[in-house]
Formats: structure tokens, sequence, C-alpha cells
């Protein structure tokens, strides 16, 4: 059952404790160990596999790194360093080190003594438990012949006293806790037990019966230095799952606050006390319990239905704290101890008072709700299936299921080091409970927690040390500064006076040295001047021969000047006389040149006057060829167009320009054809090879070409041929105008449709539009137009069927290329010309493949001429394939 207790027994425990001992290891007395192995002492000894750990875990924790940098800076540290070290460790913030070691929650049980009442009615009866402390056994009695026996980690008799009862179950406890673990001490047991009588006693009226809350503090505060550590306490009531505060009764419904990563657990609204001496603490625990009593009543309960907590928050600075092989001395080493923080070691108390833990049945009898005993009991059923599902090593501790077990998570199964203490009484009548509080202690024994060291380095107040020490650093900074400053006003001053001194000595001795150089100077000069005066009186002498030298060289000089003066004169006169010379002779050369230019202008009015008397030759040339024709017109025609093949090119034109003349009036054309001057005509354009003959002569066909009957004699003479041929040949858009016009003509006739466009009538005209000149496409368009017309008549007429030889030839591009031609003569007789072609269902396809149907659209719309509109409206209304297209084109007509 219970791990063999003789194993956790140890002699050993705080003698640092004011007023404990030292017990001997053979003593049944023995204090109750929580150390889990067995083979080494308590926590609290030196050697200790624990304090040996965390001191030897030291070295490498951030203390040492902080003593680290220490060292590094020592030598030269001033007060920016240490500023530097201040904001790096503030960035650092607190590490925490955590020393974990396994402690099993150790469980011992307590008997009451019979009271007055069992004394009487019991009397009679053996007690339903007999404890056996030196073997730490407790039987309990099932019938008169029968019991069973449990061990427990200490059985305390009832004749056990309060002090070794906090010896056993809470002194180790409490070390813990001031060494910086969380401690658990709680009771557990039928109500009237004595679990009350265990912790909470005040011992007022007699110190021996002081329970563990006072006792346990009267340890802690022996231990802690006020003027560095705190001891803070809240005392607190759960009481149907509400969590009163017993320091502050209005403060009656706290809530739990558990850290998810640590798991801590905290009630920042609980009220916290610091604790500074024991009157204080007793007074606190009076209050509390005032407060409790206070609440009971108005909620009609009693103390054994609610659970009382106790919770004691220890924090303490550790001391002496070296680093143990400093090789460091004198300055460096104090800066390193300066620049560590203080180590800090927090541990939390708890010690619960639990409500009685006697079954629901026999608490329901006394007058209180079933409710509230279930709410009683679901925090200590809660309590039981958690303890069991730890003892078991289940894989879910259900330790939400109720604010108790929340508020004790790290007290089971946690980091806490926890004692229990479970009381039983020794009546037989309460055998059922007594039973069921064994089995709760029996199972609790099975609980491992693992316990876990909370020390962390106290920034700080190593930063509010730091800062002092910065203070004192800047004070002395600035006294040195300001001693520094008088110091080097001192050294200026002095210097500047020996400035002043070496400047007053130095302008002495320049002065002094001036005035001798000035005389030593005047005096050279004097010396000098008595010299030069000297050197004069010596030159004069010598000067004077000079003179008569020169002034013999200077007679000699001016003979030969007026020798050369009389040269240069006679010179000048020479040339005076070439000058008039050729003066003379440009005079004469000017007026030839004048007489040259009078000639030539005389010449260029010979040529003037022979060119035109050249023209009015040939103007009378022609007048004659007129009236000679006009004078007998059959002889004089027949003249004129024999003159069409005279040898002289000029009178050639001048006849084909006669014969183009005539054939522009009507009246003549007949004469002209009769006489053989449409063939002399075309034959002309065949032979000759002046554009200008080609050009008047297509003139002159053109107007012939608008008598039908001269038509067809055009045709069978290879009219078309020779017209096409001209045309090639152009280079003068007016030549092809007139090509063109007389092809135009050609078209216009219903009987040569086929023939014309059998000699490439057609390809001639869609050949000429290359020429892209407005009025020549003028005529092109005309051409097309009448070939439109007459086709048309020929389809409506039936002697012609199929597709139009237009299209067929290819014209249909360039129609609807320039059917909205801004020429408006163009425009007018393509758009003529589409209508004409639109009229065929046979052309459709190809109208509207090529986009006619687009331009007969905006014909039917946009033309200015009412009859060509009203023409290409009916023809779209009228054509399926037109319309069809228009559809498929999604053009709304
Ligand atoms: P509980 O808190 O478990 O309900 P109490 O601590 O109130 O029980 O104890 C009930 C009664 O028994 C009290 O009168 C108390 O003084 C007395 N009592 C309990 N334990 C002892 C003990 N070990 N020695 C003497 N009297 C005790
Ligand atoms: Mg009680």
């Amino acid at each position: 059952m219970a791990s063999g207790g003789g194993n956790n027994r140890n002699g050993t425990h705080r003698s640092s404790l004011k007023g404990t001992t030292t017990t001997s290891t053979a003593s049944t007395d023995k204090p109750l160990s929580v150390n889990s192995n067995p083979s080494k002492p308590a926590f609290k000894n030196k050697s200790s596999p624990l304090t040996g750990a965390s001191s030897g875990l030291r070295k490498s924790s951030p203390g040492s790194l902080g003593g680290g940098a220490a060292k590094d800076d020592a030598g030269g540290c001033t007060h920016t360093c240490v500023l530097m070290i201040l904001l790096m460790l503030c960035w650092l913030g607190p590490p925490l080190c955590f020393y974990s070691v396994p402690g099993r929650v150790r469980v011992a049980v307590r008997l009451r003594p019979r009271n007055a009442e069992e004394s009487v009615a019991d009397a009679d009866f053996a007690d339903c438990v007999e404890l056996q402390p030196e073997l730490k056994r407790l039987k309990l009695r099932k019938n008169n012949w029968d019991t069973d026996t449990y061990e427990f980690d200490e059985v305390l008799t009832e004749f056990a006293s309060q002090k070794r009862v906090y010896e056993v179950v809470a002194k180790p406890v409490v070390e813990g806790v001031l060494d910086g673990y969380n401690g658990t001490i709680m009771a557990y047991g039928q109500t009237g037990t004595g679990k009350t009588y265990t912790l909470g006693r005040l011992g007022e009226e007699d110190t021996a019966n002081r329970g563990i809350m006072v006792r346990a503090m009267e340890d802690i505060l022996a231990e802690v230095s006020p003027e560095i550590d705190s001891v803070l306490v809240s005392y607190l009531q759960l009481y149907m799952e509400s969590l009163q505060d017993l320091l502050d009764p209005t403060n009656d419904n706290i809530s739990i606050v558990e850290e998810p990563k640590s798991g801590d657990v905290s009630l920042p609204g609980a009220t916290l006390v610091e604790i500074r001496d024991q009157q204080s603490f007793l007074e606190l625990l009076r209050l509390g319990e005032a407060h409790r009593h206070a609440a009971n009543t108005k909620l009609n309960t009693e103390s054994s239905r609610s659970h009382a907590l106790l919770m004691v928050h220890v924090k303490r600075t550790v001391k002496g704290r070296e680093p143990a092989h400093s090789s460091d001395s004198g300055n460096s080493t104090s800066m390193a101890r300066s620049l560590r923080p203080p180590l800090v070691r927090k541990g939390k108390l708890v010690v619960v008072d639990l409500a009685g833990s006697e079954r629901i049945d026999k608490s329901g009898s006394d007058g209180h709700t079933r409710e509230e005993a279930k709410s009683i009991n679901l925090s200590l059923s809660a309590l039981g299936k958690c303890i069991n599902a730890l003892a078991e090593n289940s894989a879910h501790v259900p330790v939400r299921d109720s604010k108790l077990t929340r508020l004790l998570r790290d007290s089971f199964g946690g980091t806490a080091r926890t004692s229990l203490v479970i009381t039983v009484g020794p009546s037989p009548r309460h055998r059922g409970e007594t039973a069921s509080t064994i089995m709760f202690g029996q199972r609790a024994m099975k609980v491992e927690n693992m316990l876990k060291l909370k020390e962390e380095f106290d920034y700080k107040s190593l930063a509010r040390r730091l800062d002092i020490q910065l203070d004192k650093l800047i004070m002395e900074h600035e006294r040195k500064q300001k001693a520094f400053e008088v110091e080097i006003e001192r050294i200026t001053a002095e210097a500047q006076n020996r400035i002043s001194e070496a400047e007053r000595n130095y302008a002495d001795a320049v002065e002094k040295e001036r005035l001798k150089y000035q005389k030593d100077y005047m005096e050279s000069i004097k010396k000098l001047e008595e010299k030069w005066m000297m050197n004069q009186q010596n030159q004069g002498n010598e000067r004077k021969e000079q003179m008569v030298h020169i002034a013999e060289e200077v007679a000699e000089a001016k003979k030969l000047l007026s020798k050369e003066t009389s040269l240069r004169k006679a010179a000048e006169e020479e040339v005076d006389n070439l000058k008039s010379q050729l003066a003379q002779l440009k005079m004469s050369e000017a007026s030839a040149n004048s007489e040259i230019l009078k000639l030539r202008k005389m010449v260029e009015d010979e040529v003037c006057q022979k060119e035109k008397l050249e023209g009015e030759i040939s103007m009378l040339q022609s007048q004659l060829l007129h009236l000679s024709f006009e004078a007998d017109e059959v002889l004089g025609l027949q003249k004129i167009l024999s003159l069409l093949e005279a040898e002289d090119a000029d009178v050639r034109l001048h006849a084909v320009k006669v014969v183009a003349n005539l054939a522009a009036e009507e009246t003549n054309q007949q004469k002209i054809v009769e006489a053989g001057g449409l063939k002399s005509l075309l034959m002309l354009l065949g032979s000759s090879e002046d554009e200008t003959i080609h050009r008047v002569a297509a003139g002159a066909i053109a107007n012939l070409a608008m008598n039908e009957k001269n038509q067809e004699l055009i045709m069978s003479q290879g009219g078309i041929s020779l017209l096409s041929t001209t045309a090639s040949h152009a280079k003068d858009p007016q030549t092809l105008r007139m090509v063109a016009g007389a092809i135009a003509n050609l078209c216009g006739n219903d009987k040569l449709q086929t023939k014309l466009r059998g000699e490439g009538g057609i390809k001639a005209l869609l050949e000429i539009v290359k020429c892209g000149h407005p009025d020549v496409l003028a005529q092109v368009a005309r051409g097309i137009a009448n070939f439109a017309k007459c086709e048309s008549r020929a389809s409506t007429q039936g002697s012609k069927t199929g597709r139009s030889l237009l299209i067929e030839d290819g014209a249909l591009p360039w129609i609807v290329q320039n059917a909205n031609s801004d020429a408006s003569p163009i425009r007018r007789h393509i758009e003529l010309a589409l209508c004409h072609l639109a009229q065929h269902e046979v052309n459709a396809k190809d109208m509207i493949s090529e986009g006619a149907l687009w331009e007969l659209v905006r014909i039917s719309q946009d033309c200015p001429r009412e009859d060509i509109r009203t023409l290409a409206h009916r023809t779209l209304a009228s054509s399926p394939d037109f319309i069809a297209g228009l559809k498929r084109l999604r053009i709304d007509y």
C-alpha cells in the first residue's frame, strides 16, 4: 500500500529556525520527512543534492552571465557603460531559474481523543481505530474479530502534541517555502475530528495549543529580513463554489486566474496583507474568523460547510551568493558584484482547512439543503476524483470540475511540496466516515509532485542599486569636472600672462633692431652718394670727345638723306604718269563693254520678234486652214485631214487641233467621220509619239464617240485597244481624261457591252484609275455607271444573264472604295452604278462580301439625290440576299 514509512524518516530539520530543536533519529517523535530520496538527507542539509544541485547550476545560470559581463567591463566602467548595462538588463527581463525534484504527497493521520460525549456514549465500546505509531500503521476495526491495516507517512496518536504535529506535518513544507518552493498543508476529515484544531488554533489561552498556521508564520517571520524580504497573506473561504475574501467581506466573488503557460493560479481580486510581525498575523486570523462566522451566519451555515484557505506569499532575497572561482581582484570584483542582480526566491504556502467529509445523507438531516450539501461535496468529490486520477496516473485529471481543484492544481500533481493530515475520530459509530477518510489518505499518498524551485534575478533592485551608484558616479564626475575647469582657468591665465610678456619683449627687440638697421642704411646711402659724385666728375671729360664725333656723323647722314629724297621724288613722278595712262585704258574698255551689251539686247529682241512672228504665222496658218475649210467644207476637210499625216510635226499638231475643234461641234461630226477623220485620228493615236497629239486626238475621238454610229465605228476600228495603249503611255492626266472620256462614252452603248468588255475596255478603265486625278476618276466613274446602266437594262430585258461583267473584271473593290468619294461627280456616278448592280440578285452575294451593302445602306439614307436614294432603298428592301446580309451584320434596317 503506502511506500515504506521507515525509509522516509529523516532526523535532520531546520536548525536555524527559532525555537526548534534537532531531534534524534532514534526518537519515535520524528518529524515527517518530505524528502523523496531516502538515501540522502532532507533539502535543508548543505550537502543535500537539492542545495548542491542548485549551487552547481547557478554557475552556469544567468546569474553567472551577469558576473561575466561585469568582469569584462569592470576595469574601465564609466557611468555611460553602467547605463548601457542597465538598459541591457531591462531588455533581458528577469530570467527564471527552475530546479525540479520529484516529491510525493506526504500523508499523516491524526486521531482525536474521545470527547466527553463519546466517553459516555461509547463507554462500552472499543475505538474503531488502533494506532501503531512506531510502525506507522493504523488498524481499522471491521468487526470484533477482523481489522484492516494501513500504513501512513506518519501516524499521530491522540496524545500527539500540536508542536509535534507541526513538526512532522508542516515544518518541512514551511522550510521549502522559505527556500523558494510552493507548499500546501491540508486537513481532511469528518466534521469534528480536529481539522481546525490542527490547523487554525490560535493558542491564545495556552501557547502549547497553537496550530499549524500560527506556528508556520512564526517560523517564516523568524527567517525573513524585513528590509529586503516580504510576506503577504490572503485568507479566503470557498462556499457553494463561490470564493469569498475573509479579509474583505464585500469581496465575495473572487475569480481564479490561471496562467496558461506556467499553470500558476492567482487570485488578483483577493486582499493581500503584508505581515511584519506575529501579532498582526494573529489579528488577521481573528479578523478572518470573525468574517467567516458573520458570513456563515448570514448564509445560515457553519464553518464546517466551507473550505478555508490561507495563502502566504514569501519573497526572499538570497544573500552571500558569490561566484566560487573568481580570479578578479579589487575594482573588477567589486564592480562584478555590484552588477550582479540579487537572487530572489518566491514561495507560496497554502493552508487548507477543508469542509467536513461526512456523507450527504448524514449532513442533509441537520436542516441544511441538499443543494448546499451537494455543493460542498462537489468540491470534495472533485478533489477525490483528481486524487484518484493522479494516483492511477490517468491521462485526464478533472482539475476544472470545481473551484477547489482549480485552486489546488499546484498542490496535487503540480510543483508544490504537499503535506496532508487526515483527521479521524475514535468512535465506532462513525466507522464508515473514518474508513472513507483513511481511503482518501491512502490514495493521496500515491500522488507524485515535481517540486520546483522558483528563483529569479531581481533586476529591479539591481537597477535601483545601479541608479544610486550612477548618481554617485555622476556627482563625482561633476565635482572632478569643476576642479578641472578651475585648474584650466588658472593655467590659461598664467599662460596669457606669459604670452603678453613674451610679446612685449619681442616688440622691444624688434624696435631696437629696426633702429640699428635704419642707422646702417643711412650710412650706406651717404657713402654711395659720395662715390657717385666722384664718378660724375670723371665722366664729364669723356663725353665732350664723343659729342664732336657724333656731329660729324650727323652731317654725313644728312647728305645721304637729301640724295635719297630726290631719288624718291623722281620715282613718284614716274608712278603718277603710269597711273594716268592706266585710267585712260580703262575708260576705253568700258565703252567697248556697253557696246557689246547693246548688241546682245538687239539680238534678243530679234529672237523675240521672230518667235512672235512664228506664232502669228501658225495662227494665221490654222486660221487659213479653217477659212479654207469653211470656204470649201469637203475640200477643206480633206486638206486638213491630209495634213494629219504631214511630215512636219507642227503641221500635224495644228491639223489635229483644227479637227478636234471641228469635232466638238455636233454638226461637223458626221462630215469628219465620212471624210475618214475618225480613222485618221485613231491612226494618229497609234503612229504619233507626241503626247499633245495623243491628247488632242483622244479628245476629238471622245467627242465623236458621243454618237452611237460612231461608237460602233470606233469599236470596229480597234478603238479600245488604241485608246488603252495611249493611256498606258500617257503622262499628262488630261490625256488620260480624254481617253477615259472616250471609253466612258462607248460604255453607254447597249449593243457594244460584250465587245467592249472583250477588248479590255473595263480593264483599261481600271488601269487608268491608278493615276488618281479626280477629273480622270470622274470619267472612269461615268464609264462604269454607263456600263452598269446598260447591263442592268439588258438583264431586265433578259438578254443578259449571270454576274455583272464589271464584277467579273474586278471593278467592284474600286467601286466600293470610291462610293463615298469627296468629289461629288465621282460619288454620283458610282452611287448610280451601285444601284444598277444591286438591281440584280445575281450580284448581291459579291456585293455583300465586298462591303457594298454598307454603301447601299448609306446611299439609301444619305444620298442627296432622291431618285437614287429611293432606288437604293427599294433594292435593299426587295432583295432576300441583302435582307439576310443586313440581319447577319446586325444592321437595323
Ligand atoms: P473539525 O474542524 O474537524 O470540525 P474541530 O477542530 O472543530 O473539528 O474539533 C472538534 C472538537 O474537538 C473541538 O472542540 C476541538 O477542540 C476538539 N479536538 C479536536 N482535536 C482535538 C485533539 N487532538 N485534542 C483535543 N481536542 C481536540
Ligand atoms: Mg473545522
